[in-house]
């Protein structure tokens, strides 16, 4: 370019002070440095082109070390637009820049370092007769190691204000320290300009930043209510990104942490450490590489350890090595994301394309950025801004397949549902159907056997029933026994009791009985009892009457409703009956008699049952007594 004189005059005389400028100016441009011609009508001056630098690797040199003739050779021009070194903590860069005022009193400028993050900044202002001896006039102190408030302008970026001596050359000299990225962005601005073109730049970041904002609190909205981690990485990443850059860019120094000098350089790299770290953890979740390629999903783990393990180190270790050690991870480790979505977008599955399209975006941009960070890229408006915008492109694609993810979630839930209703109802079906054929099945069981429990029942009543008749039936002569008449009678004496009726008892004994024993045998006799029992028992008509073998020739009889009269007449015809008995035994023909006893009362609560039996007793004795063959009736009160 030459000897680039941007003379945009608009009076001679300027054009004039050119000339002289360009004439007397000269020798000093053989000192190494063109001379910057500064007018007041242009508002801001690039000077990446026009600086001379030095590194100083000790970092321990002064400026009057600097400018002595015996450095002169060790100067450099700088070629680019903004000087990038990479990292190298350790070293002090120098730079210089002679500037002539070609007007006609002092010019007010600004002197912006647009790099918030350098750390060490002092400003040398030399009057061209200082030069030789490095005498300056005044000096300027800066940097993130002192905190925000001290800054001369409170501005994210590092402003120095410089007056500028009319028609004289004032060299500015610069030495600049950083344990992060060593660029230099330097321009000169007049005031107004830089205000204006400063609003700009911060509407643009107050909306990249409110973008992010958006994305994160959206994302982290859906992930509470659908609880799928990737929306949680998703978060994760666009919080910590945007934290990063908001250090990087210098916000946070100014509105968060003002006086946070450690946070604000040692944070840089713990953020940076995160928000890739967190891609990796993303990537595993959103592609669901544990179920479609469980290898890549341990590489991926095992990838988002060493993350971990970087962003430890990065709370304590010096900025200026974890700052070189991010991208030897970050750039092999971006490929291996970028193939995963490659390598599953392949195989077919959806949501992969909108994160491979999305991580192409933010990993042109990183590896842009992180060229530029070890200076290897130039710093210019593309690498400055490719990861910024790489970022929001990747976070507003990956929301489309985010929101893509909710729509195939949905469906696939609404299919599942559709078919586990479908397999519900037929469950239930065959549930019914089954239940219904156990439940004929059993009924007939149950019927079946209900059938034999009842006839085997029936039978058990039907034996019972025998064995009871049995049990009180007398064996010999067919009447009842004494054990029915001990059950009976207490029985009747309380339902007459209850009825308020007449109860008659009669004793009925044969007479001489022991004779016909003796006379015709015992067989006989038995023969004699068994046709006496059943003239009785024919003779007693009514279905409650009871008559029962007492023992021996003895026989008793309960009637049930039967007054004295009745009962006293019963038996003088049961007495007359007998008497008139023809008994048949094998050879022989016998007449028999008996004597009875006839006992009748109302019971009552007084009255004992055996009161009216011994009463009985007492009359068939009394029979007895008189010459047998006879009734004797009595009666309670
Ligand atoms: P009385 O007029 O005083 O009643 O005279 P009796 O002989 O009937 O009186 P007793 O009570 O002394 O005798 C009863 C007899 O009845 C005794 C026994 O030989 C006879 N006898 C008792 N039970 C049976 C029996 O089951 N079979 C037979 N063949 N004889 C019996
Ligand atoms: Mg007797
Ligand atoms: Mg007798």
């Amino acid at each position: 370019m030459g000897l680039n004189l941007k003379l945009i005059s608009h009076s001679y005389l300027r054009l004039i002070y050119g000339v002289l400028g360009m004439i007397f100016i000269f020798p000093l441009y053989s000192y190494g440095a063109e001379v910057l011609v500064i007018s007041t009508v242009k508002p801001h001056y690039d000077l990446g082109h026009r600086l001379q630098y030095i590194e100083d690797k000790t970092g321990e040199l002064a400026l009057s070390e600097i400018t002595s003739p015996v450095m002169k050779a060790s100067w450099q021009n700088s070629k680019v637009e903004t000087p990038n070194f990479g990292i190298a903590a350790d070293s002090a860069y120098w730079f210089a820049i002679p500037l002539f005022n070609d007007g006609l009193h002092i010019a007010d400028w600004l002197l912006e370092i647009g790099n918030p993050t350098i750390d060490v900044i002092e400003l040398y202002i030399l009057p061209q007769s200082g030069l030789m001896a490095g005498e300056y006039s005044y000096r300027l102190d800066g940097g993130n190691q002192y905190p925000f408030s001290q800054r001369q302008r409170q501005d994210p970026h590092f402003l120095f204000p410089i007056s500028l001596e009319p028609q004289q050359t004032t060299w500015l000299y610069l030495r600049v320290k950083n344990s992060n990225t060593m660029k230099l962005p330097l321009t000169l601005w007049q005031e107004e300009a830089y205000t204006s073109q400063r609003q700009t730049e911060l509407i643009i970041q107050g909306a990249y930043f409110g973008m992010m904002a958006i994305m994160a609190i959206y994302n982290l909205f859906v992930y509470f209510s659908l609880r799928d981690k990737s929306y949680l990485y998703y978060v994760l990443f666009v919080v910590t990104f945007s934290a990063w850059m908001f250090i990087e860019k210098g916000l946070a120094f100014q509105y968060i942490w003002p006086n946070g000098v450690w946070q604000n350089s040692q944070l840089y790299p713990v953020l940076a450490s995160i928000s890739i770290g967190s891609t990796a953890l993303f990537t595993n979740e959103y592609l669901s590489l544990r179920n479609n390629h469980p290898t890549y999903y341990r590489i991926l783990y095992c990838l988002s350890l060493i993350w971990v393990v970087i962003t430890l180190c990065a709370f304590v270790l010096p900025v200026s090595f974890v700052m070189t050690l991010i991208p030897l991870v970050a750039l092999p480790g971006g490929a291996l994301l970028l193939l995963a979505g490659l390598l599953m977008w392949k195989a077919g599955l959806v949501a992969a394309r909108y994160y491979t399209i999305a991580w192409t975006a933010v990993i042109i941009g990183a590896m842009t950025y992180t060229l530029l960070i070890l200076g290897i890229a130039p710093s210019n408006a593309f690498t400055e801004n490719a990861l910024q915008v790489g970022s929001i492109l990747e976070v507003f694609l990956l929301s489309l397949g985010l929101a893509n993810r909710i729509n195939t979630a949905r469906k696939e839930k609404e299919a599942a549902l559709l078919e586990s209703v479908e397999l519900k109802s037929t469950i239930q079906e065959t549930k019914f159907n089954f239940q219904q054929k156990i439940n004929r099945e059993l009924e007939g069981r149950v019927q079946e056997r209900t059938q034999t429990l009842e006839a085997t029942l029936d039978k058990l009543a039907e034996v019972n029933k025998q064995l009871h008749i049995l049990s009180t039936t007398d064996g010999l002569t067919g009447v009842m026994n004494r054990r029915f008449f001990d059950e009976n009678y207490p029985v009747e004496w309380l339902r007459a009791r209850r009825e308020r009726l007449p109860l008659s008892i009669i004793m009925v004994d044969i007479d001489y009985f022991k004779k016909v024993n003796d006379n015709y045998g015992h067989s006989a006799g038995d023969e004699c009892l068994r046709i006496v029992a059943s003239a009785l028992k024919n003779l007693v008509k009514r279905p409650a009457d009871a008559v029962s073998r007492f023992g021996g020739e003895e026989f008793v009889m309960t009637l049930p409703n039967t007054d004295f009269p009745g009962a006293s007449h019963l038996a003088e015809h049961l007495r007359e009956h007998i008497e008139a008995l023809s008994i048949e035994i094998p050879g022989h023909s016998l007449q028999l008699t008996i004597s009875l006893g006839v006992a009748t009362t109302i019971p009552s609560v007084e009255v004992e049952p055996e009161m009216l039996f011994s009463l009985a007793d007492d009359a068939l004795y009394t029979a007895k007594d008189n010459g047998r063959n006879q009734v004797v009736a009595r009666q309670m009160p």
